[in-house]
């Protein structure tokens, strides 16, 4: 069954998502997602505030489409809370830096080469 929600933007009743948008807001945020891409496309060393200032898309807007790995700073911007989850280090798109992002893909690798031993070894000794 459908679970009800609201639009995180409008607080219009809307069926829940994954981006808690109704229709209206969702197709708003893309079309200010574009303008921040052409924008970062033309200047793309540009800063959080400037591009606010230029596009008119609210700086917590960007920084989400940045958290969510859709837009790249070309440089991290200190002045926004950008920022490894991990290690705290200052990023420029996504939620980890490189550095534990590799981390954590190679944890994931080692956890999954020990669940597949257990899985041999339980399967002959148990
Ligand atoms: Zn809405
Ligand atoms: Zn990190």
């Amino acid at each position: 069954m459908a679970e009800l929600a609201n639009c995180r933007i409008c607080g219009k009743p809307i069926i829940a998502s994954e981006n808690m948008l109704c229709s209206k807001c969702y197709k708003e945020r893309e079309e200010k997602f574009e303008r921040v891409k052409a924008y970062l496309r033309i200047v793309p060393g540009a800063r959080i505030s400037e591009i606010e200032r230029e596009t008119g898309v609210e700086g917590g807007m960007i920084l989400e489409f940045l958290k969510e790995g859709r837009l790249a700073l070309l440089h991290p911007d200190p002045s926004v809370d950008l920022r490894c989850m991990e290690c705290g280090e200052p990023i420029t798109t996504g939620l980890y830096c490189e550095g534990c992002k590799r981390r954590m893909v190679e944890e994931l690798k080692e956890a999954s080469r020990k669940e597949k031993g257990r899985g041999y070894y339980s399967r002959d000794y148990g």
